[in-house]
């Protein structure tokens, strides 16, 4: 049919990939459903639609660069009793996001730290917002090889662009002052703009050390919490939970930092 070819040239040239793709397809089960005109249009345009955000959805999730894409259904709230649900479900309705709030995780490792701080980002993902994932430790390795290229400016833009950007394992790596002064600067710009979500083994007041710079350490602590949901996680590491279960209960190392 010369008609129909010239149907789903025409979307096609228009960008409705999916549409014209499926054109016959739902054509004929119109047909056989008897449908209104309007109901067939509408059908079309649908799938053309959710097709859409489906890649959309897709493309956000590559580029934030997320370690992995749990679920926040896919935490055991009843593993961790210390961390109140209810808050959790209010910051999946985003609206921390939409008022560029930020969302602090502290507590010892293997608690669920990052896979909640995934789970509200792949939240995010899904209403259209934009995430990107970092750790300290690659942030400033990134923003001291930019700066030696003469690029931070440029580079600088991945950090401040997306609506949610997660600086992950806070803690672990001490920074010197000029490191911590790049941190500082990124805290500063996204203050107000865009929401941190960050996660940290140690407590605030060890942050002076971190930073090797308790001057900075208390500026940037000042605008991180200014605006912030701050939860606190003091529980089991859940990547020793099998092993607690049957019987073999191990000590955590001594150099892991523990949160008193
Ligand atoms: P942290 O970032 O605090 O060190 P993770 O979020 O990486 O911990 O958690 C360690 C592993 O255990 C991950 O595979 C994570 O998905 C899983 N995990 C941790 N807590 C829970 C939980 N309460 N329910 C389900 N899985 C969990
Ligand atoms: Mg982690």
């Amino acid at each position: 049919m010369v008609e129909l070819e010239h149907a789903r040239d025409l979307l096609e040239n228009m960008g409705l990939k999916t549409a014209a793709e499926l054109l016959d397809a739902q054509l004929e089960r119109s047909l056989k459903a008897e449908e209104t005109y309007i109901a067939f249009l509408l059908e079309l345009l649908t799938v053309e639609e959710t097709e859409r955000k489906r890649r959309g959805e897709e493309m956000r999730i590559k580029l934030s660069r997320l370690p992995h894409r749990k679920t926040l259904g896919e935490f055991d709230f009843d593993f961790q009793p210390s961390i109140d649900k209810r808050q959790i479900d209010e910051l999946a309705t985003l609206a921390f996001a939409a008022r560029a709030e930020n969302v602090i995780f502290l507590g010892p490792p293997g608690v669920g730290k990052t896979h909640l701080a995934v789970g509200l980002a792949m939240q995010a993902l899904k209403s259209g917002l934009t995430v990107y994932y970092t750790n300290l430790s690659q942030l400033i390795t990134d923003m001291k090889k930019a700066q030696e290229l003469n690029r931070l400016e440029r580079r600088w833009r991945v950090y401040l662009k997306p609506d949610i950007l997660i600086i992950d394992e806070v803690g672990y790596l001490q920074l010197d002052r000029k490191e911590a002064q790049l941190l500082f600067r990124l805290v500063c710009e996204r203050y107000e703009q865009g929401s941190i979500i960050l996660t940290s083994n140690k407590y605030f007041s060890d942050w002076g050390e971190l930073m090797s710079d308790s001057v900075i350490a208390t500026a940037m602590l000042d605008r991180l919490l200014h605006h912030a949901h701050v939860i606190n996680i003091r529980g089991d590491t859940y990547r020793l939970k099998n092993r607690r279960k049957s019987g073999v209960i191990l000590t955590p190392p001594a150099d892991i930092p523990a949160l008193k």
